[in-house]
């Protein structure tokens, strides 16, 4: 199937790792294929703002065939990889069997809800935009929700929303709904009050922003105080109930809950059959080859390296764009030196990941937000908390958002919700129910904890 001349590259997944790959590889001679299971790439790191009603879907995604539409060596199919013949090197979707001379898989990351998956109809987490979509009609409805029942008559007690997990994800989200519930809601309900919500971060480890500096996760501490929201940390969750998270004995009420509090790699990991590590990232040589086959690489947050301190990289979108590039070098520079011969699936054999450099991360720097005006950036020794963190997130985002029409949507967006405190999106799609509403009286009920 592979004897053919002109080399053929597959690559599973349009996310940043697949996509960048496929850029680098935009003029080689070769024939490319990105399958995705969605047609348009998504830039996760704005999902927060698309489930706190500040962007719309469109903002922060783009269709994979526009962005790619002027490689012409390139073919986008939108389908489900689910199996590998690493043997016959072909990829098999439930409609087709596609051959490959170099696989790049690129499948990403989802949830882990350290094995209770029946915590998730009642904890949505934030990874694609059908959650930030839900994430979105949960918090608006709430509010709803709250209104009907105190217009009839009803004694209004504060909402209370739970966010489990303090790392990046968790803080954008808590410090988001702060700001939205004490500004953008603030005075549009007559029988509510949206600035009395209380927003509990709960966190198992002993600080917030986990993977940043001491002072920096102290820092975006007070500065989500400052917003408004209550941070417990050391504090588990050990049950997820319609309306109600546990720690051990003590009961928090909750109106909505957002997990934010584990990653799991794709199972497309598992298919390919090599070692892997708990959070189900396959082991990658350091050329990122999948070992024993160094004509399949795996990328981005499927991936598990360690940098040169022993340390695994991080789930970050610039790992993952720094190895899709670098495997498309890879793959670029044995398609040279193999030069004018034709290729064939038996030059391919003649290569090994010894004689490939090493993949190294060049480590720029990190950026987290908490909400408006508020953030903590560190680059190296340099540590930045407040505004000038916030204006340099803003920035960073803005730059890599792919598509000049989404940078200037989301730029005035932005600009426009600073000045105002407005937030365009406010539109609940779907369902009008929320679980634990009916059952257990959230509205009705304090926002005391009770310890059982
Ligand atoms: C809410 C959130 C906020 C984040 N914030 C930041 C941030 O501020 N800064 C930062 O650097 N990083 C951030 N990240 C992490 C960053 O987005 C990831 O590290 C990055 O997206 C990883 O890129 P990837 O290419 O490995 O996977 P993804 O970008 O996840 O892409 C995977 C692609 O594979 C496709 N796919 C999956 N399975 C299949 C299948 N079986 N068949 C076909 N296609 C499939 C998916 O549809 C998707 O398009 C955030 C992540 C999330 C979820």
């Amino acid at each position: 199937m592979t004897d053919h001349a002109t080399p053929r590259v597959v690559i599973v997944g349009a996310g940043f790792g697949g996509l960048n790959a496929a850029q680098a590889l935009a003029k080689a001679p070769i024939q490319i294929t990105v399958i995705d299971r969605k047609n348009f790439h998504t830039f996760q790191p704005l999902l927060y703002q698309v489930a706190t009603a500040g962007l719309s879907p469109g903002e922060i995604a783009a269709p994979i065939r526009s962005i790619l539409r002027s490689h012409t060596n390139t073919e986008v199919l939108m389908g489900e990889v689910t199996e590998f013949d690493l043997g016959q090197r072909i990829v098999v979707t439930p409609e087709a069997r596609i051959p490959y001379d170099y696989l790049i898989v690129a499948a990403g990351a989802g949830h882990s809800y350290f094995g209770h998956d029946e915590w998730e109809p009642y904890a949505p987490g934030l990874k694609t935009i059908e959650d930030a979509l839900e994430i979105r009609r949960r918090v608006l409805l709430a509010f709803e929700l709250a209104e009907r029942r105190a217009a009839a008559g009803e004694t209004a007690t504060p909402l209370n929303f739970v966010v489990v997990g303090a790392g990046p994800t968790g803080v954008e989200l808590a410090g988001t709904l702060a700001e939205i519930s004490r500004h953008a809601l603030a005075h549009e309900f007559r029988s509510i009050d949206p600035a009395r919500t209380h927003i509990l971060l709960l966190e198992g480890g002993p600080r917030v922003l986990p993977s940043y500096a001491d002072d920096l996760s102290r820092s975006a501490q007070e500065q989500l105080h400052r917003l408004g929201v209550e941070v417990r940390t050391s504090t588990t969750v050990t049950q997820i109930d319609p309306g109600a998270v546990f720690s051990g004995n003590t009961r928090f009420p909750a109106t909505v809950i957002l997990w934010a509090a584990g990653v799991a790699a794709s199972p497309l990991g598992k298919r390919l059959g090599a070692a892997a590590d708990r959070a189900g990232r396959v082991l990658v040589e350091p050329d990122l080859s999948l070992p024993g086959h160094p004509e399949v690489f795996v990328i981005g947050d499927l991936a598990a390296l360690p940098d040169e301190h022993g340390k695994m990289l991080p789930g970050v979108a610039p790992v993952a764009i720094q190895q899709g590039r670098f495997v498309a070098q890879v793959i670029r520079q044995e398609l040279e030196s193999a030069g004018s011969r034709s290729f064939s699936r038996t030059s391919r054999e003649d290569g090994d990941s010894d004689s490939r450099p090493s993949f190294h991360y060049w480590d720029k720097g990190s950026l987290a937000t908490i909400g408006r005006a508020a953030a903590v950036a560190e680059f190296g020794r340099v540590h930045i908390s407040g505004f000038i963190a916030w204006l340099a997130w803003l920035f960073v985002h803005i730059l890599f958002l792919i598509g000049f029409r989404n940078r200037l949507l989301v730029f005035i967006q932005w600009a426009w919700s600073y000045v105002t405190y407005e937030r365009g999106a406010r539109l609940i799609t779907g369902s009008a129910s929320l679980p634990g509403w009916t059952t257990d009286q959230p509205a009705a009920e304090s926002n005391a904890v009770r310890h059982l």
